[in-house]
This record gives structure tokens, sequence and C-alpha cells, in this order.
């Protein structure tokens, strides 16, 4: 699905969080959105979720404007989320996850638990997750967690899945397997949006990326961009960095 935000602005009070952002994702692109922590990235991903209104601007899906009144406007579009901070309940299991846990809209038991189970066998099997039904969350290593995260997006047919700083809780080990879980993803056709401010993950997966810094896009660019070249957009000013990794 292609996603276009056109002159997103939100503001809190006097702080102008988001200030006419504008961000094209094509289907199947992993689209990294990288800047400093406050630059206003959560933000911009909570307006597209449906959590916060925005003052200014619109979104458009597969070039449709379109208006969420709250996060279940969102995900029956096709948006899915990946918080920074998980919405699992520790003590059910994954399948139980899917089937009673925490939905965006507020209401629980979308699915009976066998037809939980149903999918997320068959989505930890399409995607190589290695995710058993059975198991309790607060069992899983934090990665594994993160993946029932993404289970939960996709049994509800996310075709734009946003990962809000997912690798900030990550060991290195499942950063990798994150990044190969969005190249699966992306080869199903998954447009994904990729927050970071990891200028080694931007090289290792994104197709495109934007910079925001201050609530403000200041640049574009794509693979071949140099991570100095990163690093200066992404902080103001010329930056030398020693290795270029
Ligand atoms: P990032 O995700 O890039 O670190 P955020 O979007 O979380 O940045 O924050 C951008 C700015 O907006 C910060 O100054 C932050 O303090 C402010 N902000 C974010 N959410 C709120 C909110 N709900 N109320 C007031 N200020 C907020
Ligand atoms: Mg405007
Ligand atoms: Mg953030």
């Amino acid at each position: 699905m292609k996603l276009e935000l056109r002159g997103i602005t939100k503001t809190f009070g006097s702080l102008v969080a988001n200030d006419h952002i504008d961000l094209v994702v094509h289907p199947g692109e992993i689209h990294a959105l990288l800047g400093e922590n406050g630059a206003g990235k959560s933000t911009l991903m909570n307006v597209l979720y449906g959590l916060y209104q925005p003052d200014d601007g619109e979104i458009l899906l597969d070039d449709e404007p379109v208006a969420f009144q709250g996060p279940g406007d969102a995900v029956a579009a096709g948006i899915g989320m990946v918080h920074q901070h998980f919405m699992l309940v520790p003590v059910f299991t994954v399948a139980e996850s899917l089937a009673l846990g925490y939905e965006p809209t507020g209401r629980a038991g979308m699915l009976d638990l066998e037809e939980a189970r149903r999918r997320v066998t068959e989505i930890s099997d399409r995607f190589g997750f290695d995710i058993d039904p059975d198991a309790v969350v607060e069992d899983l290593p934090v990665g594994a967690q993160q993946r029932v995260e993404i289970i939960k997006a996709l049994s509800r047919e996310a075709r734009v899945l946003i990962l809000d700083e997912p690798t900030a809780v990550l060991t290195p080990q499942e950063t990798d397997e994150l990044i190969q879980i969005m190249r699966e993803l992306k080869s199903a056709g998954t447009s994904i949006v990729f927050i970071t401010h990891k200028l080694r993950e931007v090289r290792a997966i994104a197709d495109r990326v934007t910079v925001i810094r201050r609530g403000a896009v200041v640049g574009e660019a794509g693979p071949e961009t140099s991570e100095g070249e990163f690093a200066s957009l992404m902080v103001g000013r010329e930056v030398q960095l020693s290795v270029d990794k």
C-alpha cells in the first residue's frame, strides 16, 4: 500500500512537534524515519495511527484521503503499529494475546482462541518467526515479544507497518534478526516505516530515508548517502565521523 502524508502539523500548546511534514512510502518500501530524540518521529506516527488528530495536513492511502478518528480506524485501513513499549499482557499466551489482548479499538475478544492459535502458527511459519502460540508472553525474550506484536499487526492485515524504535530494546543479534524479518515482510509486499536514530541500521535495511529535525523534514536520502551526510542532517551541522561503517 502506498502511504502519503502531506503537510502534517501537530502542536502541543506552543510546541510545534510536527511542522508541515511530507512523507511518501511506496508499496513494499522500507522507509527509515531518522532523527534525534524529540525530533517528532513518534508524534508523526501517532497521527498516522489515529492516536492524535493533526492540526493540519492530510493522510492518503493508495492516493485516497483518509481520516482516522482513532487507532481502530487506522487498523481497519491497514496500518499496523509496534510501539516502543509493547502492548502485551505478560501472563497471556501468544494466542491469547491475539484473541483477548489490548485492541487499539479498546475492545477485546476479537478472535476465538483456536482461530488465534491458527493465525499465530500460520504467520510465524510464513515469516520464520519461530513463535509457539501456547508460549506465555513473559517467558519470551524481548525479541520474541516484539515478534508477537508484529504477528498481532499482521493478523489484522496491516499493509503498512510502523516500527517505532524497534531496535532500542534488542540485543545486537535480535537486531540482526529483526532486519531479516523486515526483509521478509518487504518481499511479501508490506510497507514499513522504520524509526531509528542508528545510522548503521538505516544503512543495513532502508530503501529511503527521511530525516526529521525539530519537527520538520530536513532531508531525504537513499542508500548511497554517506553516514557523515546523515549525521550532519540529523544534528543540523557538519559532522565528521571517524569511521564510516
Ligand atoms: P521522537 O519520537 O522523535 O523522539 P516525539 O514525537 O516523541 O519525538 O516528541 C516530539 C516533541 O513533542 C518533544 O518535544 C516531546 O516532548 C513533545 N511531545 C510528544 N508527545 C507529547 C504530548 N502528548 N504532549 C506534549 N508534548 C508532547
Ligand atoms: Mg498546511
Ligand atoms: Mg519517539
